[in-house]
């Protein structure tokens, strides 16, 4: 099978300024990996079908975003200098910066699963990891930064969420301590820096109004994704959506479960509440822009030509 790393949907309808981006969702697994830790293990960091979860957002202008590589290969949520030497067979010819959660062994590439079990049984080599960082990171940044800057550019502005799913019950390494059982959703705006307050608070009453229990920025904050290219006194915002996996699969089997058709009816409304949203709290839609670009304000050139786009522009130009 020939997959390509990356699949971004570009709106079908005229754009607005949203873009969803699902970095752990991919069940695409690379020869190259060789990993040691059991498969069905190593399945366990999959946000398996998140991106499924959100495929209405093209229908309602936004773009959609999926990694098909699994963040257990390379995390596209941690910055590249998140490097874990403990990990390599001779130490990174770069800077490094390895966060806390390098210190837990979760990187931007891993050296543990949740679980503590060592997903390898040897060190990886530097080049294995730039491999890695070409093939994958690389684009999947390069794809996020270029939906939020083409939105901008149009708009003015843009809201972002970053979409992940967590265990229902905290592993090994859970932010909060092991055991703990998590609420059906967790928003993460990095303590109100990477998306304004009122953008935040309105996803949460909108989920709260489905009847689901809501927590904000506990236990997660959110990471890389929302945090680099995040600025929300010029109008871009990121948030980071977790939800829990109890709500749509089952965890042993990784299949969709009994209430997933609920969740994905509340996932479209969510969807088509926070594109009418962007709408109408966008600054302002500049037309001078708008000739000829509409519904696909998108560069699609980041060097690698095997995407897996979908150019479905259905336009509706309606001024
Ligand atoms: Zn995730």
């Amino acid at each position: 099978m020939s997959t390509s790393p990356i699949s971004i949907t570009s709106p079908s309808v005229h754009a607005v300024p949203v873009v969803f981006d699902s970095p752990h969702s991919g069940t695409w697994y690379p020869d190259d990996f060789r990993h040691k830790v059991d498969f069905a293990l190593l399945r366990m960091a999959e946000d398996t079908h998140v991106e499924k979860l959100f495929d209405a957002a093209p229908r309602h202008g936004a773009t959609l975003i999926a990694a098909n590589f699994p963040r257990s290969y390379i995390d596209a949520n941690r910055a590249l200098l998140d490097i874990d030497n403990a990990l390599l067979d001779s130490p990174w010819p770069g800077p490094v910066n390895p966060s806390n959660k390098t210190a837990k062994g979760i990187g931007l590439v891993w050296r543990k699963l949740d679980t503590g079990d060592d997903i390898y049984d040897r060190k990886l080599t530097v080049a294995e990891v730039m491999t890695r960082i070409k093939s994958c990171h690389a684009p999947y940044h390069t794809a996020v930064r270029d939906a939020l800057n083409a939105a901008v550019a149009h708009y003015g502005a843009v809201w972002h969420l970053n979409c992940h799913s967590m265990p229902a019950v905290g592993g090994a390494v859970a932010e909060e301590g092991p055991g703990k059982p998590r609420a059906d959703f967790v928003l993460g705006d990095r303590d109100g820096t990477s998306a304004s307050p009122e953008f935040t608070e309105h996803v949460a009453r909108i989920l709260e109004g489905f009847g689901y229990e809501v927590k904000v920025n506990d236990p997660y904050k959110g990471v890389e994704l929302v945090r680099a290219y995040s600025d929300p006194a010029h109008h871009r915002h990121s948030l980071q959506i977790e939800i829990n996996r109890r709500l749509y699969m089952d965890e042993k089997t990784r299949e969709m479960n009994a209430h997933y058709p609920a969740l994905k009816a509340h996932i479209d409304q969510l969807v088509a509440r926070l594109c009418a949203y962007a709408v109408a709290h966008a600054p302002g839609h500049h037309h001078a822009h708008c000739d000829h670009d509409h519904g696909h304000a998108h560069h699609h050139d980041h060097g690698h030509h095997d995407h897996d786009h979908t150019h479905d522009h259905g336009h509706k130009h309606s001024h």
